[in-house]
């Protein structure tokens, strides 16, 4: 084969929708010299046969925008590549049955409204005048999406193949790739049936065989994609004459219901119905094992089962009752994979140099666009627009084994449409990482959460307080968790509190050079030996990719702390910027040590019962010391906000550690508190929490973050050029802290912030403060608004609160004279 590419920049493995959008959108950055590989022909995986629904609704930014992204994109593509396609953009109505479902759109809205759509909210006459065929007796409301509809998958992969393939990128198809080796410069060889291709990157866009393809990269570091695979049916009806009349009349199609509070899709197809179930008595398949994935399933699928998905049927002829008429005249049954949370995982592969990920989509479709778009960003830039936390494979790490990898997607299929709220937890494959004390703290009564797999206390339950899933289901602050969240931080206010954090991410960074190392990386200085403090880590663009606590130990001998869901990301943005001739080693610790924080005016008492540390040694410090006989770190400091210290201990010391402590703290006051205690007191001192308030959607300035900047020290850190840049231009946004007149809910994050009329801001967390009685906002807000008094209104769950901008200074203990005490 004469024309067989033998090199490329990079090779995209799999020519799904993703694959080819992926290819396309690396050919529109100038990256022309790409191949993509194709087994079968193009579309042969879940692309053929879906249904093709194209919404923009997510109560996730990221997704939103990518979502919103893809409509945009599909309505010029087919002119912009010359390929033109069936794409309606029909409109969608998603109905309510609930107060709680309204407020659920109502966020939407907002968000939609921030991102430039115009979403709204129907009443039932107004779906009715929208959806003539349709009942509304028992329903809420609705949200219309103007933007939603469907497009034909097969044109769309093809449009998108073709725009690529005349920008000069390769398409083979029929051409399986059989694996892959890395060079010593950490370039690929990625193996076809028809020969070598030498290239700078590799994508993996092999949809549900992505797990397959992601075993090749396990020699050079990679781990199990986290995955599972659902069999999804749609239900095709025959033709209703009154809906081609209404279609001719009309000169449109009905717009895509979606009915979520019973689970399905309703779609005109033709003059007929596509109806869509996400059935709660869902079917995995090939879940047994992993090695039960055929090598080929190309253009194959299931037989019907109507049996599982007819109640939703049933319904929705109910819902629709000319759709009764009909008979039934195909189903489709094919396969979707799903990741344990039902996101994609899109960007760097986890612990594999110059590879990336584009696979798991359950809605490929929708975010096939998007996910282009983000994909080309991360491999050209090394960075993306929005931030993509949300579907970054380094969102998982080491705990998802298969089991967990099935029941999660047969959990997120089962629940599509559910609703996400904020006490709620999802009760599917817990307890993957235990802290040594867990049955301790569910002794005490710990309603559990999990942080990367980790369980940890969200609250502390007591004798006959509500801990079932139903009292969760509520958008507002009120629950039987309240008083005891309340009672929680007031012991720490008062008294003191211990908060157990297994899986706290750890790194030890020793040997000559560390010192330097972080200097050069890190935005701000760096704590003297025998103190800790704060990094931050900022990219090209000044924009913040992250936080550490630093806690030198020595001159050349730090141990980096910081979140648990950071543990994989945080590591490889260390090892990526680590010189290839360092002398010193990096080691991630994260399971050797374990964290009791211990926060309170009585916390100096406590510790003085049963250790033999100097307790009078100041904020910010740290040093190893005993707790009875055991070894342990004392870290003078307080994400809670009072006086405290961070109790770091070896792992098999952790019971002993806490026994002592829980003991000494008896007569004091001493209460076991948990993570929703923590978000309240951490946001009355205005610290920001990751991938909420510090996200890459933010630069430092932006952040407030400007005293962790050092523009005068002669290194050249990344983002410094962008920061001066940006200091002299002056900030479009700026950090601030609210104080919200809300009602029964805090501000979720993404809530709009409102100025006379206009969009000026967004919240990016918000809490209901105990210690200062009130409801807080973090937030973003135009520049010439961050003033303190400024008075504006924040859009919670489509109410308007009045909310006024605070001092830049922590709301709770502004001179920290309580840490310091
Ligand atoms: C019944 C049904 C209805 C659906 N409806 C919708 C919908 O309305 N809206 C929506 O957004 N989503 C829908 N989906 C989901 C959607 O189909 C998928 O999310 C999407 O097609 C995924 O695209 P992809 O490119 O990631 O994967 P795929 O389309 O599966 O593509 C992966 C490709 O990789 C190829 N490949 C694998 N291994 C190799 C290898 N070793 N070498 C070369 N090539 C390889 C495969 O042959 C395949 O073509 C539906 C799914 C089903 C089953």
């Amino acid at each position: 084969m004469s024309d067989f590419p033998t090199k490329a920049r990079v090779v995209i493995i799999g020519g799904g929708v993703v694959g080819a959008s992926s290819l396309y959108h690396l050919a529109k950055k100038g990256w022309t010299d790409c191949v993509l590989l194709e087994k079968n022909e193009l579309t042969a995986g879940s692309t053929w046969h879906a249904a093709g629904n194209v919404p923009t609704f997510s109560t996730s930014w990221a997704v939103m925008n990518m979502q919103r992204y893809s409509t945009e994109l599909y309505a010029r593509l087919g002119d912009e590549v010359d390929y033109p396609m069936n794409y309606h953009q029909t409109g969608s109505i998603r109905l309510a049955h609930s107060k709680e479902r309204m407020q659920e759109f109502e966020r939407a809205k907002g968000m939609g409204k921030q991102q430039g759509m115009d979403l709204e909210i129907l009443d039932l006459d107004e779906i009715k005048a929208r959806y003539p065929f349709i009942e509304t007796h028992d329903l809420a409301g609705a949200l219309y999406d103007p933007n939603d509809g469907d497009i034909d998958p097969a044109q769309l992969t093809q449009a998108l193949a073709k725009g690529a393939r005349d920008m000069g990128a390769k398409i083979l198809r029929f051409t399986p790739a059989t694996g892959v080796t890395q060079q010593p410069d950490d370039t690929w060889i990625v193996h076809t049936e028809k020969g070598d291709i030498a290239c700078d990157y590799v994508v993996n866009a092999a949809g549900y065989y992505a797990q397959q393809v992601g075993e090749w990269f396990k020699p050079y570091g990679g781990r199990t994609v986290p995955m599972m695979v659902m069999s999804h049916q749609y239900v095709l009806t025959d033709e209703i004459p009154e809906i081609e009349a209404y279609s001719k009349e009309q000169g449109r199609k009905l717009p895509l219901l979606r009915d979520v509070d019973v689970s399905y899709y309703f779609r005109q197809e033709k003059h007929g119905f596509n109806i869509g179930p996400y059935e709660p008595n869902c079917k995995a398949e090939w879940a047994g094992s992993p090695e039960e994935v055929p090598n080929d399933f190309s253009f194959q699928l299931w037989s019907d089962d109507l049996e599982r998905i007819e109640d939703i049927v049933a319904d929705s002829m109910e819902r629709v009752p000319l759709s009764a008429s009909a008979g039934i005249s195909r189903i489709i049954n094919g396969p979707i994979p799903y990741a344990p949370d039902g996101l994609p995982l899109i960007g760097p592969m986890p612990g594999v140099k110059n590879a990336f990920e584009n696979c798991v989509f359950t809605f490929g479709i929708a975010q096939g666009g998007g996910a282009g778009k983000v994909l080309a960003e991360w491999i050209v830039d090394g960075a993306t627009e929005w931030d993509m936390w949300a579907c970054d494979p380094r969102r998982y790490t080491d705990y998802t084994d298969h089991d967990y990898c099935v029941a999660k997607g047969m959990e997120v299929y089962g629940n599509e449409y559910a609703m996400h709220f904020p006490w709620h937890r999802w009760p599917a494959a817990p307890d993957k990482k235990l802290s040594p004390i867990h049955d301790r703290v569910k002794a005490l009564g710990g309603v559990m959460g999990a942080y990367n797999g980790w369980e940890r206390a969200n609250w502390y339950a007591q004798a006959g307080d509500d801990t079932s899933e139903d009292s969760t289901h509520t958008w507002g602050r009120s629950g039987p968790w309240e008083q005891r969240i309340k009672e929680e931080c007031e012991a720490v206010r008062d008294a003191a509190g211990i908060l157990d954090l297994p899986g706290f991410s750890r790194y030890r960074l020793q040997g000559e050079g560390a010192a330097e190392f972080l200097r050069g990386l890190c935005t701000g200085g760096i704590p003297k030996v025998g103190r800790i403090g704060l990094l931050y880590f900022a990219d090209e663009r000044g924009r913040i990719v992250t936080e550490m606590s630093a806690m030198r130990l020595d001159e050349d001998f730090f141990f980096l702390i910081t979140a648990a869901t950071a543990e994989w990301h945080d590591w490889e943005w260390l090892q990526k910027h680590m010189p290839a001739d360092a002398k010193f080693t990096m080691t991630n610790v994260t399971k050797e040590f374990s964290t009791q924080i211990l926060s309170g005016p009585k916390s100096r008492d406590i510790l003085a019962e049963v250790s033999n540390a100097d307790l009078s040694q100041g904020w910010l410090t740290h040093q190893s010391a005993q707790i009875g006989e055991t070894w342990v770190q004392l870290v003078r400091v307080s994400f809670a906000g009072e006086l405290g210290w961070e109790i770091h201990s070896k792992v098999e010391d952790t019971a002993t550690v806490f026994d002592m402590v829980m003991d000494a703290g008896a007569k004091h006051g001493l209460k076991p508190f948990g993570m929703w205690a923590l978000n309240s007191l951490r946001i009355e001192k205005g610290y920001r929490a990751w991938k909420g308030d510090l996200s890459t959607d933010y630069s430092m300035l932006q952040g407030g973050l400007d005293r962790f900047v050092k523009l005068d020290k002669p290194q050249d850190f990344p983002g410094k050029a962008a920061i001066q840049n940006e200091k002299q231009q002056g900030v479009t946004k700026r950090f601030c802290t609210l104080i919200v007149d809300a009602g029964d809910c805090d501000a979720p994050y993404m809530s709009s912030i409102w100025k006379d009329g206009q969009i000026v801001g967004e919240t990016t967390s918000g809490a209901w403060g105990y210690r200062v009685g009130a409801s807080i906002a973090l937030g973003m807000i135009r520049p010439d608004l961050a003033v303190p008094g400024t008075e504006v209104e924040i859009e919670i769950y489509g109410e308007k609160f009045r909310a006024v901008v605070q001092e830049d200074q922590p709301l709770w203990d502004p001179q920290n004279e309580r840490l310091r005490a």
